[in-house]
């Protein structure tokens, strides 16, 4: 048996079957070629397989996400059904002597340097996209390669890949996945959320597993603890039943705390936390209310932008009207589009950037293109009409920007004012606190904003300047950094000067070492991933307020992480 290590993105502990997701090579020999009738036989059945392909992933897609994703594929569908590509090509084998591959990139190349041409715009860079992904599959089929992806998987798979995106996670075959392991990526990556999202073991940042591991290897991924994953490659008989073993217990665990769910989150002296969940979708939200959420802290919106094309201000409006709906008069807060960074649109084909978290992101994407901001506000002030939305703005680093967002607010609402529409008048304005720089001016934007939550991740990874998504500094990554706790400590004693309050909704709301101290510094609002919500509300009903503000005050006196760490580790409730 080998053992590899990788940071803990997703708790869970799980076993299956290694699932190696990586690219394959289509290269080829050009100079091999079969007569003429047998490169077109060869074209034609590679047009059909590749046919039935995207049929099978149009209706898994559809089946497991809803018909609108289907479509995505729909628009490569149209591709192979169109006579005259198929046509160029068979006429290029009738004119020389060639492999049917070549025939294929030759009308390929023409076809995309068309696209390059025409106007520089998201839809034909989306054409462009589906062409080259499309002409991949029938090279690939050519070549007898059979297909990698993760939308249907083997049963009991535990995928083992390089790296994996965002949009690589919503495709994934919800059925089969058991867990899944990465060499690159941070702990608080994006991928690492949307696992904790599906309730999926996952590690991170686990560098040379792909070395490791071959396919179909037995593999039992152990993310019970916090701070470390273990990976197990191929144990025996008797290890395997020692895994298990654990796996029952961890699995009784989560069982016992799931009865706590409805419980109130409040401390042993009576001190109420609001206990939310972060979703990035209706069925993240049907999911946390099984572990008992009652509110939402953080509605990711930009999961509704990266399964392909953007979706316009009605379809916004009944996901958010769903949503509000189904928390029945629940808090709901949503935030507005966080693009860029590590979750790309491919919708909106924006050019590469040298420093991405540094870049173009969040709030600041969204007032340079103000339409499709306008289309989400708008949404927005409508489903208010529905339930309890809050909305709340990423990666504010200025007064001014808060308040050029609220013009655009007010210009949404004028809107639809003029369009006869109604909507929500006065939803509750907030402001996510994940740069040094709004740590700064927390008093000054808690007199105008009317809630703040702050988003740790990247609060984190400023403060620090350290790559949350760069496992090789991972170690830089200091969670418990006290020039984090201290900015928490800052933020909520501004909102509560000014009588708002202040809630964290990155990771470490969810880290049980933390919950203790934050509430001890102040932090009125704990929204964390919904599997974690049971045993949050048994850790605070466990807790007792002004044991934590002492806790919080000797935290915050501490100068290294390490020593914060022995200090919590070792603190009695
Ligand atoms: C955060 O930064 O902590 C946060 C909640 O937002 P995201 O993880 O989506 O950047
Ligand atoms: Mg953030």
């Amino acid at each position: 048996m080998k053992v590899c290590t990788g940071l803990t993105a997703s708790p869970g502990i799980c076993s299956g079957k290694a699932y190696i997701f990586t690219s394959p090579s289509l290269s080829y020999d050009p100079s091999q070629t079969g007569g003429a009738g047998e490169e077109k036989e060869r074209l034609e059945r590679a047009f059909s397989q590749s046919l039935a392909e995207l049929e099978a992933i149009k209706d898994t897609l559809s089946g497991s996400l809803g018909e609108e994703y289907g479509h995505i594929f729909r628009a490569q569908m149209t591709i192979l059904e169109d006579d005259d590509f198929k046509r160029e090509m068979l006429d290029k084998l009738e004119e020389l002597p060639c492999r049917a591959e070549t025939a294929l990139e030759e009308v390929y190349k023409a076809y995309a340097a068309l696209f390059s041409e025409m106007e520089e715009n998201s839809y034909n860079a989306q054409r462009l996209a589906d062409l080259d992904d499309v002409c991949k599959r029938v090279l690939r089929n050519l070549l007898g390669i059979e297909e990698l992806t993760l939308s249907s998987l083997p049963p009991e798979a535990v995928v083992v890949a390089e790296e994996l995106f965002p949009s690589d996670t919503a495709m994934m075959d919800r059925k089969n996945i058991r867990g899944f392991i990465t060499e690159k990526g941070g702990l608080t990556s994006h991928v690492a959320i949307l696992a904790k999202s599906l309730s999926l073991p996952a590690a991170v940042g686990s560098r040379g597993i792909m070395g490791q591991v071959e396919k179909d290897e037995t593999i039992v991924l152990d993310v019970r603890d916090y701070e470390k994953a273990h990976i197990y490659i191929s144990p025996d008989g008797v290890q395997l039943e020692e895994f298990n073993g654990w796996k029952r217990d961890y699995e009784q665990r989560r069982e016992e705390l799931l009865k706590m769910k409805d419980l109130d989150s409040v401390t042993r002296d009576g001190v109420k936390i609001t206990l939310s969940a972060n979703i990035g979708s209706v069925e993240d939200l049907i999911n946390a209310q099984g572990f008992g959420a009652r509110s939402v802290g953080l509605f990711r919106t930009e999961f509704l932008f990266l399964k392909g094309e953007l979706p316009g201000e009605e379809e916004q409006y009944r996901v958010y009207a769903e949503a509000a709906e189904k928390l029945r008069g629940g808090m709901l807060i949503i935030r507005t589009l966080d693009i860029g960074g590590d979750k790309e649109v491919k919708a909106l084909a924006l050019p590469r950037e040298e420093n991405p978290f540094l870049g173009l992101r969040g709030i600041r994407l969204c007032l340079k293109f103000e339409e499709l901001f306008l289309t989400q506000l708008r949404a927005l002030l409508r489903a208010g009409v529905h339930g309890d939305i809050r909305i709340m703005f990423p990666m504010i680093s200025s007064l001014l920007e808060f308040r050029k967002t609220k013009t655009l607010v007010e210009r949404a609402a004028a809107e639809l004012e003029e369009r006869r529409i109604p909507y929500k008048q006065g939803i509750p304005l907030g402001v996510m606190v994940e740069t040094p720089a709004a740590v700064f001016l927390a008093d000054d934007l808690t007199k105008e904003a009317a809630f703040v939550s702050m988003g740790t991740n990247d609060l984190t990874q400023y403060i620090l300047s350290v790559d949350r998504g760069n496992e090789e500094i991972s170690s830089y990554y200091r969670t418990f950094s006290p020039a984090v706790l201290r900015a928490i400590g800052v933020t909520a004693a501004a909102a509560r000067k000014n009588g708002k309050w202040a809630g964290v909704c990155g990771e470490l709301a969810g880290n049980p070492l933390a919950i203790p101290v934050l509430i001890g510094l102040g932090v009125e609002e704990l929204s964390v991933s919904p599997s974690a919500l049971p045993q949050t509300v048994a850790l605070i009903r466990d807790l007792d307020y002004d044991r934590c503000k002492e806790l919080a005050e000797k935290a915050i006196s501490l100068s290294t992480e390490e020593d914060v760490k022995a200090c919590l580790k070792a603190a009695e409730y």
